[in-house]
């Protein structure tokens, strides 16, 4: 295996193995731990690929932070405004809001994605 694709295995497998919706500097702290001489910007720059490839995907979430995700099937989730924790939600994905827009107004969908915002049970808890 080429070095470029053992640091891509790598990541990908850092991603894959996390349900946690890890941040770049994550991935990059959990890689060097296995391949001390790679750099952030590789890491970054194979977190793109992979997420463009559809191996694992990424998050632009609404607090505008960029977040990695190991779950390619189609799903919602939920932030914490209080711990910023992410949780996957186990709720079928509602495709009717989507067909319902294209056929009013000719758009073609290509996906769509929902971020429920509020305090996880933990926070609550706390608070
Ligand atoms: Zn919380
Ligand atoms: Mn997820």
């Amino acid at each position: 295996m080429s070095r470029g694709s053992k640091q891509r295995e790598a990541i990908l497998r850092v991603v894959s193995n996390s349900t946690d919706h890890p941040r770049a500097d994550w991935v990059y702290d959990q890689v060097r731990r296995e391949i001390p001489y790679i750099s952030m910007g590789t890491v970054y720059r194979n977190l793109r690929h992979l997420a463009k490839s559809g191996d694992i995907r990424q998050l632009e979430l609404a607090d505008g932070t960029s977040r990695f995700d190991g779950n390619t099937e189609s799903h919602y989730h939920f932030r914490c405004e209080k711990c910023g924790q992410i949780f996957d939600l186990d709720v079928p994905v509602d495709r009717s809001i989507g067909e319902r827009v294209a056929k009013n107004t000719g758009f073609k969908i290509f996906r769509q994605r929902m971020e429920l915002i509020g305090l996880c049970n933990a926070c609550q808890a706390k608070a």
